[in-house]
Protein backbone atom coordinates (compact mmCIF):
# COMPACT_ATOMS: atom_id res chain seq x y z
CA UNK A 1 0.00 0.00 0.00
CA UNK A 2 1.13 3.41 -0.85
CA UNK A 3 0.30 6.19 1.53
CA UNK A 4 0.85 10.13 0.96
CA UNK A 5 1.32 11.98 3.97
CA UNK A 6 0.03 15.60 3.91
CA UNK A 7 0.92 18.11 6.89
CA UNK A 8 -0.55 21.64 6.04
CA UNK A 9 0.65 24.59 8.14
CA UNK A 10 -0.99 28.46 7.66
CA UNK A 11 1.53 28.75 4.19
CA UNK A 12 3.09 25.35 3.92
CA UNK A 13 2.69 21.56 3.53
CA UNK A 14 5.08 19.04 4.49
CA UNK A 15 4.80 16.02 2.85
CA UNK A 16 5.68 12.50 2.25
CA UNK A 17 5.26 9.40 -0.01
CA UNK A 18 5.58 5.96 1.64
CA UNK A 19 5.75 2.36 0.45
CA UNK A 20 3.90 1.05 3.49
CA UNK A 21 4.53 -2.68 2.49
CA UNK A 22 8.26 -2.06 3.61
CA UNK A 23 7.84 1.80 4.93
CA UNK A 24 10.33 3.11 2.74
CA UNK A 25 10.22 6.78 2.25
CA UNK A 26 9.56 7.12 -1.75
CA UNK A 27 9.99 10.58 -1.90
CA UNK A 28 9.26 13.88 0.14
CA UNK A 29 9.60 17.75 0.15
CA UNK A 30 8.12 20.85 1.44
CA UNK A 31 5.56 23.35 -0.17
CA UNK A 32 6.31 27.15 1.41
CA UNK A 33 5.32 30.34 1.00
CA UNK A 34 1.80 29.18 -0.48
CA UNK A 35 -0.55 32.53 -1.36
CA UNK A 36 2.54 34.65 -0.96
CA UNK A 37 5.33 35.73 -3.23
CA UNK A 38 7.96 33.23 -3.72
CA UNK A 39 5.92 30.05 -3.04
CA UNK A 40 8.46 27.52 -3.98
CA UNK A 41 8.81 23.45 -3.66
CA UNK A 42 11.97 21.35 -2.43
CA UNK A 43 11.45 18.00 -3.28
CA UNK A 44 13.83 15.10 -2.42
CA UNK A 45 14.00 11.35 -3.61
CA UNK A 46 16.95 9.51 -2.10
CA UNK A 47 20.04 12.05 -3.26
CA UNK A 48 17.92 13.64 -5.88
CA UNK A 49 16.28 16.83 -5.68
CA UNK A 50 13.97 18.82 -7.38
CA UNK A 51 12.94 22.76 -6.90
CA UNK A 52 9.41 24.03 -8.66
CA UNK A 53 9.26 28.03 -8.04
CA UNK A 54 6.28 29.05 -9.49
CA UNK A 55 3.14 30.93 -7.60
CA UNK A 56 0.82 28.55 -6.02
CA UNK A 57 -1.88 30.83 -4.97
CA UNK A 58 -3.31 28.58 -2.37
CA UNK A 59 -3.14 24.93 -1.00
CA UNK A 60 -5.04 23.29 -3.71
CA UNK A 61 -2.81 24.64 -6.27
CA UNK A 62 0.03 24.14 -4.49
CA UNK A 63 -0.74 20.38 -3.86
CA UNK A 64 -1.51 20.24 -7.26
CA UNK A 65 2.71 20.89 -7.97
CA UNK A 66 3.18 18.29 -5.18
CA UNK A 67 1.40 15.83 -7.47
CA UNK A 68 3.10 16.19 -10.39
CA UNK A 69 6.26 16.00 -8.77
CA UNK A 70 4.90 12.49 -7.20
CA UNK A 71 4.36 11.22 -10.45
CA UNK A 72 7.47 12.59 -12.06
CA UNK A 73 9.54 9.60 -14.02
CA UNK A 74 12.49 10.96 -12.47
CA UNK A 75 11.79 12.41 -8.69
CA UNK A 76 8.35 11.05 -8.19
CA UNK A 77 7.51 7.67 -6.29
CA UNK A 78 5.04 5.66 -8.96
CA UNK A 79 3.83 6.65 -12.74
CA UNK A 80 0.37 7.31 -12.05
CA UNK A 81 -1.96 9.03 -9.39
CA UNK A 82 -3.86 5.86 -9.20
CA UNK A 83 -1.50 4.33 -7.38
CA UNK A 84 -1.61 6.46 -4.13
CA UNK A 85 -4.15 4.35 -2.30
CA UNK A 86 -4.79 6.60 0.81
CA UNK A 87 -3.89 10.05 1.82
CA UNK A 88 -2.94 10.83 5.84
CA UNK A 89 -3.18 14.28 7.38
CA UNK A 90 -2.04 15.37 10.26
CA UNK A 91 -4.40 17.80 12.17
CA UNK A 92 -3.81 19.77 14.92
CA UNK A 93 -7.17 20.01 17.21
CA UNK A 94 -9.64 16.75 17.59
CA UNK A 95 -10.99 18.52 20.57
CA UNK A 96 -12.53 16.01 22.97
CA UNK A 97 -14.81 13.80 20.48
CA UNK A 98 -11.22 12.35 18.72
CA UNK A 99 -9.30 9.87 20.83
CA UNK A 100 -7.84 7.80 17.66
CA UNK A 101 -7.14 8.38 14.31
CA UNK A 102 -10.54 8.57 11.95
CA UNK A 103 -11.39 8.00 8.19
CA UNK A 104 -12.23 11.01 7.14
CA UNK A 105 -16.24 11.60 6.30
CA UNK A 106 -18.60 14.78 5.93
CA UNK A 107 -19.39 14.23 9.99
CA UNK A 108 -15.52 14.06 10.88
CA UNK A 109 -14.83 17.00 8.30
CA UNK A 110 -17.50 19.46 10.18
CA UNK A 111 -15.88 18.34 13.48
CA UNK A 112 -12.54 19.35 12.32
CA UNK A 113 -14.48 22.96 11.55
CA UNK A 114 -16.23 23.27 14.57
CA UNK A 115 -12.55 22.74 16.33
CA UNK A 116 -11.40 25.67 14.75
CA UNK A 117 -12.22 27.79 17.21
CA UNK A 118 -9.94 25.98 19.40
CA UNK A 119 -6.89 26.34 17.01
CA UNK A 120 -7.43 28.76 14.65
CA UNK A 121 -4.04 29.09 13.21
CA UNK A 122 -4.07 25.25 12.80
CA UNK A 123 -7.47 23.78 12.02
CA UNK A 124 -8.51 25.47 8.92
CA UNK A 125 -4.91 24.74 6.86
CA UNK A 126 -5.84 21.67 7.88
CA UNK A 127 -8.92 21.21 6.32
CA UNK A 128 -8.06 23.33 3.40
CA UNK A 129 -5.06 20.76 2.95
CA UNK A 130 -7.93 17.76 3.25
CA UNK A 131 -10.37 19.48 1.31
CA UNK A 132 -7.59 20.04 -1.38
CA UNK A 133 -6.58 16.11 -1.55
CA UNK A 134 -10.32 15.53 -2.39
CA UNK A 135 -10.62 17.53 -5.14
CA UNK A 136 -7.50 16.06 -6.72
CA UNK A 137 -7.43 12.41 -5.95
CA UNK A 138 -11.03 11.98 -5.98
CA UNK A 139 -12.13 8.35 -4.48
CA UNK A 140 -9.20 8.33 -2.87
CA UNK A 141 -9.61 7.61 1.05
CA UNK A 142 -8.64 10.09 3.82
CA UNK A 143 -7.07 9.45 7.35
CA UNK A 144 -6.95 12.46 9.95
CA UNK A 145 -4.27 11.63 12.60
CA UNK A 146 -4.94 14.31 15.40
CA UNK A 147 -2.19 15.94 17.56
CA UNK A 148 -4.64 15.85 20.37
CA UNK A 149 -5.58 11.91 20.10
CA UNK A 150 -3.23 10.72 22.11
CA UNK A 151 -3.52 12.66 25.23
CA UNK A 152 -7.38 12.59 24.67
CA UNK A 153 -7.98 9.93 27.72
CA UNK A 154 -5.81 11.57 30.18
CA UNK A 155 -7.88 11.76 33.38
CA UNK A 156 -9.76 14.67 34.60
CA UNK A 157 -7.42 15.60 37.61
CA UNK A 158 -4.54 16.34 34.88
CA UNK A 159 -6.95 18.12 32.11
CA UNK A 160 -8.70 20.58 34.19
CA UNK A 161 -7.98 24.06 35.47
CA UNK A 162 -9.20 25.15 39.02
CA UNK A 163 -10.66 27.98 37.54
CA UNK A 164 -15.14 28.23 37.44
CA UNK A 165 -16.30 25.32 36.23
CA UNK A 166 -18.93 26.81 33.84
CA UNK A 167 -15.73 27.40 31.69
CA UNK A 168 -15.04 24.19 30.75
CA UNK A 169 -18.86 23.51 30.17
CA UNK A 170 -19.54 26.88 28.44
CA UNK A 171 -16.00 26.63 25.96
CA UNK A 172 -14.12 23.17 26.79
CA UNK A 173 -11.32 24.97 28.32
CA UNK A 174 -8.95 22.29 29.56
CA UNK A 175 -6.43 20.56 28.94
CA UNK A 176 -5.51 18.96 25.22
CA UNK A 177 -2.27 18.37 25.16
CA UNK A 178 -0.12 18.69 21.54
CA UNK A 179 2.55 16.53 19.30
CA UNK A 180 0.62 13.46 20.50
CA UNK A 181 1.27 11.51 17.71
CA UNK A 182 5.53 12.16 18.27
CA UNK A 183 4.79 11.05 22.04
CA UNK A 184 3.39 7.96 21.07
CA UNK A 185 5.63 7.28 18.37
CA UNK A 186 8.47 8.23 21.06
CA UNK A 187 7.00 5.82 23.56
CA UNK A 188 6.50 2.88 21.80
CA UNK A 189 9.68 2.65 20.25
CA UNK A 190 11.16 3.31 23.66
CA UNK A 191 9.51 0.32 24.89
CA UNK A 192 10.44 -1.80 21.86
CA UNK A 193 14.02 -0.68 22.25
CA UNK A 194 14.26 -1.49 25.95
CA UNK A 195 12.55 -5.00 25.02
CA UNK A 196 9.09 -3.91 27.63
CA UNK A 197 5.77 -4.57 27.76
CA UNK A 198 4.16 -1.11 26.50
CA UNK A 199 1.19 -1.97 28.37
CA UNK A 200 2.86 -2.10 31.67
CA UNK A 201 5.55 0.80 31.35
CA UNK A 202 6.08 4.17 32.81
CA UNK A 203 7.97 6.65 30.21
CA UNK A 204 8.72 9.97 29.84
CA UNK A 205 8.86 11.37 26.67
CA UNK A 206 10.78 14.80 26.25
CA UNK A 207 9.45 16.24 22.67
CA UNK A 208 12.43 19.49 22.62
CA UNK A 209 11.62 21.63 19.06
CA UNK A 210 10.86 24.85 18.60
CA UNK A 211 7.90 23.98 20.28
CA UNK A 212 8.28 22.00 23.55
CA UNK A 213 6.34 19.37 24.99
CA UNK A 214 6.56 16.61 27.80
CA UNK A 215 4.03 13.71 28.69
CA UNK A 216 3.58 10.49 31.15
CA UNK A 217 3.19 7.61 29.07
CA UNK A 218 1.96 5.10 31.64
CA UNK A 219 0.75 1.71 30.56
CA UNK A 220 0.65 2.66 27.24
CA UNK A 221 -1.75 5.98 27.33
CA UNK A 222 -0.95 9.59 27.95
CA UNK A 223 -1.95 10.69 31.72
CA UNK A 224 -0.34 13.93 31.42
CA UNK A 225 1.07 16.22 29.62
CA UNK A 226 2.51 19.77 29.86
CA UNK A 227 1.01 21.85 26.92
CA UNK A 228 -2.48 22.59 27.78
CA UNK A 229 -5.76 24.47 26.21
CA UNK A 230 -3.17 26.02 23.50
CA UNK A 231 0.37 24.92 22.79
CA UNK A 232 1.48 28.00 25.17
CA UNK A 233 2.03 26.18 29.07
CA UNK A 234 4.63 24.06 29.80
CA UNK A 235 8.82 23.64 28.78
CA UNK A 236 10.21 27.05 27.98
CA UNK A 237 10.54 26.98 24.30
CA UNK A 238 12.39 29.00 21.65
CA UNK A 239 10.00 31.67 21.20
CA UNK A 240 6.81 30.75 23.96
CA UNK A 241 6.99 31.68 27.24
CA UNK A 242 5.09 28.46 28.70
CA UNK A 243 4.28 28.46 32.21
CA UNK A 244 3.88 31.16 34.03
CA UNK A 245 1.51 33.50 36.29
CA UNK A 246 -1.18 34.55 34.52
CA UNK A 247 -1.89 37.44 36.61
CA UNK A 248 1.62 39.13 34.38
CA UNK A 249 -0.97 38.63 31.40
CA UNK A 250 -3.28 41.27 32.98
CA UNK A 251 -0.71 43.25 34.80
CA UNK A 252 1.22 43.90 31.00
CA UNK A 253 -2.17 44.52 29.49
CA UNK A 254 -3.00 47.39 31.68
CA UNK A 255 0.81 48.94 32.49
CA UNK A 256 1.70 48.43 28.50
CA UNK A 257 -1.67 49.54 27.54
CA UNK A 258 -1.55 46.75 24.79
CA UNK A 259 -4.41 44.33 23.40
CA UNK A 260 -4.92 40.40 23.84
CA UNK A 261 -3.70 40.02 20.58
CA UNK A 262 -0.92 41.50 21.11
CA UNK A 263 -0.09 39.81 24.87
CA UNK A 264 -0.24 36.35 22.76
CA UNK A 265 2.02 37.82 20.02
CA UNK A 266 4.75 38.97 23.23
CA UNK A 267 4.19 35.08 24.67
CA UNK A 268 3.87 33.27 21.91
CA UNK A 269 6.78 34.65 19.50
CA UNK A 270 8.63 37.04 21.60
CA UNK A 271 9.13 35.43 24.84
CA UNK A 272 11.23 31.48 25.45
CA UNK A 273 14.78 31.59 24.85
CA UNK A 274 14.55 34.35 22.48
CA UNK A 275 12.84 37.03 25.06
CA UNK A 276 15.28 35.61 27.72
CA UNK A 277 18.47 36.37 25.49
CA UNK A 278 16.86 39.61 25.06
CA UNK A 279 15.71 39.15 21.05
CA UNK A 280 19.43 37.52 20.63
CA UNK A 281 17.87 33.85 18.90
CA UNK A 282 15.54 30.99 19.15
CA UNK A 283 17.53 28.94 17.84
CA UNK A 284 19.17 26.33 20.71
CA UNK A 285 22.18 26.17 18.50
CA UNK A 286 23.14 29.70 18.82
CA UNK A 287 22.23 29.55 22.76
CA UNK A 288 24.44 26.87 23.60
CA UNK A 289 27.00 28.06 21.57
CA UNK A 290 26.90 31.19 23.53
CA UNK A 291 26.62 29.51 26.69
CA UNK A 292 29.53 27.43 26.45
CA UNK A 293 31.59 30.33 25.38
CA UNK A 294 31.00 31.67 28.93
CA UNK A 295 28.12 34.26 27.48
CA UNK A 296 25.88 35.14 30.91
CA UNK A 297 22.67 35.72 29.47
CA UNK A 298 22.63 32.82 27.00
CA UNK A 299 24.03 30.22 29.92
CA UNK A 300 21.09 31.23 32.05
CA UNK A 301 18.87 31.02 29.55
CA UNK A 302 20.15 27.45 28.72
CA UNK A 303 19.61 26.66 32.25
CA UNK A 304 16.41 28.08 32.76
CA UNK A 305 15.76 26.07 29.79
CA UNK A 306 16.83 22.84 31.50
CA UNK A 307 15.27 23.37 34.66
CA UNK A 308 12.27 23.30 33.45
CA UNK A 309 12.13 20.25 31.68
CA UNK A 310 13.73 19.06 34.82
CA UNK A 311 11.16 20.20 36.80
CA UNK A 312 8.11 18.81 34.19
CA UNK A 313 10.54 14.76 34.63
CA UNK A 314 9.99 15.20 38.63
CA UNK A 315 6.64 15.99 38.46
CA UNK A 316 5.72 13.09 35.96
CA UNK A 317 7.27 10.51 37.82
CA UNK A 318 5.21 11.66 41.06
CA UNK A 319 1.98 11.63 38.49
CA UNK A 320 2.91 7.71 37.72
CA UNK A 321 4.83 6.94 41.10
CA UNK A 322 7.90 6.06 39.30
CA UNK A 323 9.54 6.07 36.05
CA UNK A 324 11.47 3.07 34.02
CA UNK A 325 12.54 5.41 30.98
CA UNK A 326 13.07 8.70 29.66
CA UNK A 327 13.34 9.37 26.02
CA UNK A 328 14.45 12.48 24.43
CA UNK A 329 13.11 13.62 20.85
CA UNK A 330 13.03 16.55 18.28
CA UNK A 331 15.51 18.75 17.53
CA UNK A 332 17.23 19.71 20.27
CA UNK A 333 15.91 16.64 21.82
CA UNK A 334 17.87 14.41 19.07
CA UNK A 335 20.47 16.38 18.75
CA UNK A 336 21.91 18.05 21.79
CA UNK A 337 24.11 16.08 24.25
CA UNK A 338 24.59 19.40 26.44
CA UNK A 339 20.95 19.64 27.03
CA UNK A 340 19.98 16.24 28.12
CA UNK A 341 22.94 15.88 30.06
CA UNK A 342 22.16 19.17 31.85
CA UNK A 343 18.76 18.18 32.40
CA UNK A 344 19.92 14.75 33.67
CA UNK A 345 22.48 14.77 35.55
CA UNK A 346 22.30 18.45 37.28
CA UNK A 347 18.66 17.42 38.36
CA UNK A 348 17.64 13.73 38.69
CA UNK A 349 20.75 12.19 40.26
CA UNK A 350 17.89 11.37 43.35
CA UNK A 351 16.93 8.76 40.62
CA UNK A 352 19.79 7.25 40.12
CA UNK A 353 20.46 8.06 36.45
CA UNK A 354 23.66 7.73 34.98
CA UNK A 355 24.47 9.26 31.77
CA UNK A 356 27.10 7.45 30.19
CA UNK A 357 29.01 10.26 28.16
CA UNK A 358 30.55 8.47 25.32
CA UNK A 359 26.70 7.18 23.99
CA UNK A 360 25.45 10.48 24.89
CA UNK A 361 27.78 11.89 22.46
CA UNK A 362 25.15 11.93 19.49
CA UNK A 363 23.04 13.54 17.26
CA UNK A 364 19.73 12.11 15.64
CA UNK A 365 20.11 8.22 16.14
CA UNK A 366 18.34 6.34 18.13
CA UNK A 367 20.59 4.45 21.29
CA UNK A 368 20.14 4.43 25.12
CA UNK A 369 22.42 6.96 26.36
CA UNK A 370 22.64 5.79 30.33
CA UNK A 371 24.66 3.25 31.68
CA UNK A 372 24.32 -0.45 32.81
CA UNK A 373 23.39 0.19 35.74
CA UNK A 374 21.56 3.37 35.83
CA UNK A 375 18.27 2.98 37.59
CA UNK A 376 16.24 4.29 35.20
CA UNK A 377 16.60 3.87 31.25
CA UNK A 378 17.76 7.52 29.15
CA UNK A 379 17.17 7.29 25.50
CA UNK A 380 17.49 9.39 22.65
CA UNK A 381 14.96 8.49 20.06
CA UNK A 382 14.20 10.56 16.38
CA UNK A 383 10.64 10.94 16.18
CA UNK A 384 9.00 10.13 12.75
CA UNK A 385 5.90 11.76 13.29
CA UNK A 386 5.05 11.01 9.40
CA UNK A 387 5.53 6.61 9.88
CA UNK A 388 2.90 6.76 12.59
CA UNK A 389 0.64 8.80 10.47
CA UNK A 390 1.04 6.53 7.65
CA UNK A 391 0.93 3.26 9.54
CA UNK A 392 -2.60 4.34 11.44
CA UNK A 393 -4.11 5.38 7.61
CA UNK A 394 -2.53 1.61 6.57
CA UNK A 395 -4.83 0.07 9.70
CA UNK A 396 -7.53 2.09 9.38
CA UNK A 397 -7.45 1.05 5.54
CA UNK A 398 -6.55 -2.46 5.59
CA UNK A 399 -9.10 -3.22 8.51
CA UNK A 400 -11.82 -1.28 6.66
CA UNK A 401 -12.83 0.56 10.23
CA UNK A 402 -13.77 4.05 10.73
CA UNK A 403 -11.75 5.03 13.97
CA UNK A 404 -8.52 3.68 15.27
CA UNK A 405 -8.41 3.56 19.27
CA UNK A 406 -4.98 3.50 20.61
P1 LIG B 1 9.93 22.01 15.03
O1 LIG B 1 9.26 22.13 16.34
O2 LIG B 1 9.84 23.25 14.20
O3 LIG B 1 9.64 20.72 14.27
P2 LIG B 1 12.58 20.87 15.38
O4 LIG B 1 12.16 19.60 16.02
O5 LIG B 1 13.20 20.82 14.04
O6 LIG B 1 11.47 21.97 15.41
O7 LIG B 1 13.66 21.54 16.38
C1 LIG B 1 14.23 22.78 16.15
C2 LIG B 1 15.17 23.10 17.28
O8 LIG B 1 16.20 22.09 17.33
C3 LIG B 1 15.89 24.43 17.14
O9 LIG B 1 15.89 25.13 18.37
C4 LIG B 1 17.30 24.00 16.81
O10 LIG B 1 18.25 24.90 17.28
C5 LIG B 1 17.42 22.71 17.58
N1 LIG B 1 18.58 21.96 17.14
C6 LIG B 1 18.79 21.37 15.94
N2 LIG B 1 20.02 20.85 15.91
C7 LIG B 1 20.60 21.10 17.11
C8 LIG B 1 21.86 20.86 17.72
N3 LIG B 1 22.81 20.22 17.04
N4 LIG B 1 22.09 21.28 18.98
C9 LIG B 1 21.14 21.95 19.66
N5 LIG B 1 19.94 22.22 19.15
C10 LIG B 1 19.68 21.82 17.90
Amino acid sequence: MRVLIVNCGSSSIKYQFLDMDTEQVLCKGLAERIGIPGSKIVHKKGDQKAVVEKPMKDHEEALKYVLELVVDEKVGGVKDLKEIDAVGHRVVHGGEKFSGSVLVDGEVMSAIEEYSYLAPLHNPPNIMGIKATMKLLPGVPNVAVFDTAFHSKMPAKAYLYAIPYEYYRKYKIRRYGFHGTSHRYVSRRTAEILGMDYNKSKIITVHLGNGSSIAAIMNGRSIDTSMGFTPLEGLVMGTRSGDLDPSIVTFLMEREGITSEEIYTILNKKSGVLGLTDGFSSDMRDIEERALNGDPVCRLALDIYEYRIAKYIGSYVAAMNGVDAIAFTAGVGENSPVTRKGVCEHYLGYLGICIDDEKNNIKGEERVISTPDSKVKVLVVPTNEELMIARDTKEIIEKGIKQLEY
